[in-house]
């Protein structure tokens, strides 16, 4: 029944990596423009600019991998088994919503002949015969020129060089989109086919295995409370560690900065450390290696997992409290009582699965009243996690009587925001801070039966348009300093003065001391008088004002 077909004009090696790759890309990719479309970061002109060059990036890159097969014998397989696998993603994606990552990957190739069969389906079938065996029929019946093989070394070579080229300039004219994309919709990476399942399939032969860190150490297993800091007739120690999210140390007005965004931080007696650095540039690495012992070069360096400052202060006997209201501790808080505020349905704090950061006070009271009366005898420690700076929608993190700086950026893509706009909306979200943290004064300030104190930091900068960079997460070899410059704020009670020994007057003449997140743990074990075998005084930067 077939008929006699005409004979095809030999193709070049060049013609056909360029056609499939550009099939791959474009229809091997339904899923991923079908979300890429209902996202609500870009739309109209600019979301269809944005598809285009994204497509063609994918399709650069599909090429580089193919001219390193583009040889008589490979090309032909090696395309099939892209559109198979292409086909196959697209249909589980559409269906099922799954993205193709390793562990994916793993299930597919364990999944048994009953349950593939269970999968099977019209849909699949005619999902797989449209995207993989049409082309790989026409693909099949395409005679290549074939040359010598320096010579198609030579072709395949400047193939694979200029196709990155090309991937690489196109992610330079669209980089603020995309990264910002990649960045907070992670998840999007493992939906760009074939290359998802390329890395998956690498990562699970050639791509080595990070090596595998020892049991969890027990830390500061002789740490105790030093006898009589906590007399009588003293109050027992509460300290709020505010553990800030997205802070950048330069905009706040503490620091310098010309605009007043810490108008009521500055009625207060508080010490702004100016100049600490941040152990990472992304919550995720900051958050576990803030609370670590260790300090940033041997975190990263660790073959063991460790115990936590928190850890250590419970051991010591204190009460310790975790509320977030972010997007949970990073593991940091797992042996710790903990209260998420997201299951909390309180209307005048939270709206669209969100809340302002104010409700942890609003919750703390409650949650302290539920920790062992015995421990909070000896004092308490209540780490705030919060909402913070959570770019890049800045202006959904402040509610409008916030909104002093104006006009502000309400996109979420924010290089189609003007500068200004972005970083008026930024302000106001350090304004908030700047009102949260003024309200935990103010409870601690109510706490007559315990020395208050309060030490906030954030986990680590931002960049707001700078050298055209927006956002944080860069290597923190090639951070900028507004990635890597968090602002560092204590504030002491009278009280917690005469339990800790040290001075707000003494604080205030460190402030502009070169400190990081390394000092933390040490300073925090410090203050709160905890002796322990791991507490390096070095470290501690109340130390040098203790007794002063
Ligand atoms: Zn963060």
């Amino acid at each position: 029944m077939f008929l006699q077909l005409p004979t095809l004009k030999e193709r070049s090696v060049l013609s056909i990596v360029v056609l499939s790759s550009l099939w791959l890309a474009v229809l091997g990719n339904l899923a991923l423009w079908r979300n890429l479309v209902n996202l609500p970061d870009l739309t109209g002109f600019h979301g269809v600019v944005f598809g285009v060059a994204f497509a063609f990036i994918i399709a650069c890159i599909v090429a580089a991998c193919l001219a390193l097969f583009a040889w008589r014998l490979t090309l032909k397989p090696v395309i099939t088994l892209l559109l198979m696998l292409a086909a196959f993603a697209t249909h589980y994606m559409l269906t099922y919503g799954i993205v193709v990552d390793t562990p994916m990957l793993v299930n597919v190739l364990q999944t048994d002949s009953r349950e593939a069969r269970d999968q099977l389906s019209i849909y699949l079938l005619f999902t797989v015969l449209l995207l993989a065996v049409i082309p790989a029929i026409w693909l099949w019946r395409q005679p290549v020129v074939t040359h010598r093989l320096h010579t198609q070394l030579l072709n395949n070579l400047g193939l694979f060089i200029a196709s990155l080229a090309l991937a690489f300039g196109t992610t330079q004219l669209v980089f603020q989109d995309f990264s910002s994309l990649m960045r907070n919709y992670t998840e999007m990476r493992y939906q760009i086919n074939p290359l998802n399942s390329i890395y998956a399939v690498l990562d699970m032969t050639v791509i080595p295995a990070e090596q595998p860190r020892g049991p969890m150490q027990p830390l500061g297993e002789d740490a105790q409370i030093v006898r009589g800091s906590v007399q009588a007739n003293q109050r027992a120690p509460l300290l709020v560690f505010v553990l800030g999210e997205t802070a950048r140390s330069q905009n706040f007005s503490l620091n310098g900065y010309p605009r007043e965004t810490n108008p009521l931080l500055a009625k207060e007696n508080v010490t702004s450390f100016s100049q600490v650095s941040s152990c990472g540039t992304s919550t995720a690495e900051s958050l576990p290696c803030m609370f670590s012992h260790l300090g940033r070069t041997a975190f990263t360096k660790r073959s063991n997992e460790f115990e936590n400052m928190l850890d250590v202060l419970q051991r010591a006997g204190y009460a310790v409290l975790w509320i977030d209201n972010q997007s949970g501790c990073k593991g940091q808080c797992v042996r710790i009582p903990t209260a998420y505020t997201s299951d909390l349905k309180l209307p005048e704090y939270c709206q669209t699965g969100e809340c302002r950061d104010t409700v942890m006070l609003a919750r703390i009271d409650a949650e302290l009243a539920k920790l062992p009366e015995e421990r909070r005898a000896r004092g308490t420690v209540v780490v705030l996690h919060q909402m913070g700076s959570h770019g890049p929608a800045y202006f959904k993190r402040t509610p409008t009587e916030f909104k002093t700086f104006q006009p502000e950026c309400t996109d979420s893509s924010l290089s189609q925001c003007e500068r200004a706009k972005v970083v008026n909306a930024y302000d106001n979200t350090i304004l908030f801070t700047d009102y949260f943290l003024s309200r935990v004064i103010g409870w601690l300030k109510t706490q007559d039966k315990n020395a208050g104190a309060m030490l906030y930091v954030s986990d680590h900068g931002e960049s707001l348009g700078e050298k055209n960079m927006y956002l944080h997460g860069l290597p923190y070899s090639v951070a900028p300093p507004e990635q890597t410059t968090v602002p560092m704020i204590t504030w002491l009670s009278p009280s917690f003065e005469k339990f800790s020994r040290v001075s707000t007057q003494c604080l205030q003449t460190q402030r502009d001391k070169a400190l990081s997140h390394d000092n933390l743990f040490h300073s925090v074990l410090g203050l709160m008088s905890v002796k322990t075998s791991v507490y390096q005084r070095e470290l501690d930067f109340f130390a040098a004002c203790e007794g002063r």
